[in-house]
């Protein structure tokens, strides 16, 4: 499963609350952004991020499934300002690993650390301000694109909202619509393209500045300008923070710092693209296989 299935698991209490605070965009956000295990407040906030990552021995299992676990002792580390690429066979555990660090869950055992401290005893408002996420099928608000690209940060100004969007590689096709940043997304609004979605779930991101970002990368081809754009934008959005990327795609893991490879939820190898390249093993497998289009 991926992220989007994550949140949207989460969203099926959220229905009926959404029902009844229809028309209140701010509650609707609020309530999104809601995670399970999240409780709303308290716990500690850093002074300052350096953005350093760290999973020690974490073993996890879906609450919904106990007895079977889906992270076998996984150990992982992110230096502030690096990429570091998963991948790994369908149902590895990747979207698990972004899971447990945008903290929809907690580890069965072991720790997540932030620059240190565990992510269980951070304060979840602020920890959710500091971490940025791209699905691969980004879920839009059925409101304007510019609402949609606010949730990033809620007070942010009308010039700041348009330079993230151009950040985003997405001002160009934003203003090619009559009502421009005004133009309504959803049922009632325009259909956006899967491309369109990730760059404003991008720009969304860009006005957030986060230290941290977790993305993940579409599997399904998009058109190749598109395509084009949004590996574009991605990249200027990686500059500088620390990001985990699930990655499809061959151009990012051989562009990433490092790629930690995942099978039957335990790191089998990691390194960088050329290293793994030179070993036996199933990365090359996976590039040779899985890659080859990309
Ligand atoms: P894919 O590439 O197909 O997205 P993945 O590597 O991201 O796969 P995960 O989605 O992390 O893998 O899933 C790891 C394992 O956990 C799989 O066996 C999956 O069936 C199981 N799983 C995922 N989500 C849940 C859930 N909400 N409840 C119970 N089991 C889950």
């Amino acid at each position: 499963s991926t992220l989007v299935s994550m949140a949207l698991s989460g969203l099926t209490d959220l229905w009926a609350d959404l029902m009844r605070a229809s028309g209140c965009a701010e509650r609707v956000f609020e309530m999104l952004d809601r995670q399970p295990s999240m409780p709303s407040s308290g716990g500690e906030r850093l002074r300052e991020l350096q953005g350093q990552v760290r999973f020690q021995a974490v073993r996890f299992a879906y609450p919904a499934r106990p007895d079977v676990p889906v992270l076998h002792d996984v150990d992982l580390a992110l230096q502030p300002g690096e990429v570091v690429a998963i991948v790994g066979p369908s149902g590895a555990g990747k979207s698990t690993i972004a899971g447990l660090l945008t903290r929809m869950y907690d580890p069965e055992s072991g720790r997540v650390l932030l620059d240190g401290k565990e992510l269980r005893s951070l304060d979840p408002e602020w920890l959710r301000q500091r971490i940025g996420t791209v699905a691969q099928e980004p879920l839009l608000f059925a409101s304007s694109i510019a609402d949609n690209i606010r949730y990033g940060r809620m007070d942010a100004s009308d010039a700041e909202l348009e330079a993230a969007a151009r950040a985003a590689n997405a001002h160009e096709f934003i203003s090619r619509f009559p009502e421009g940043y005004r133009t309504l997304v959803g049922e009632r609004g325009v259909q956006l393209s899967g491309g369109q979605k990730q760059r404003i779930a991008i720009a969304r991101a860009v006005l957030k500045d986060p230290r941290l970002l977790v993305l993940d990368e579409a599997t399904s081809a998009l058109d190749a300008e598109s395509e084009h754009l949004v590996q574009e934008a991605l990249e200027r959005l990686m500059k500088g923070r620390t990001t985990l990327i699930i990655a499809h795609r061959l151009s990012t893991v051989i562009g990433a710092d490092r790629v930690v490879v995942l099978e039957g939820g335990r790191v089998v190898q990691s390194g960088d693209h050329s290293t793994l390249m030179g070993q036996e093993g199933l990365y090359r497998r996976l590039v040779e296989r899985q890659f080859v289009a990309a």
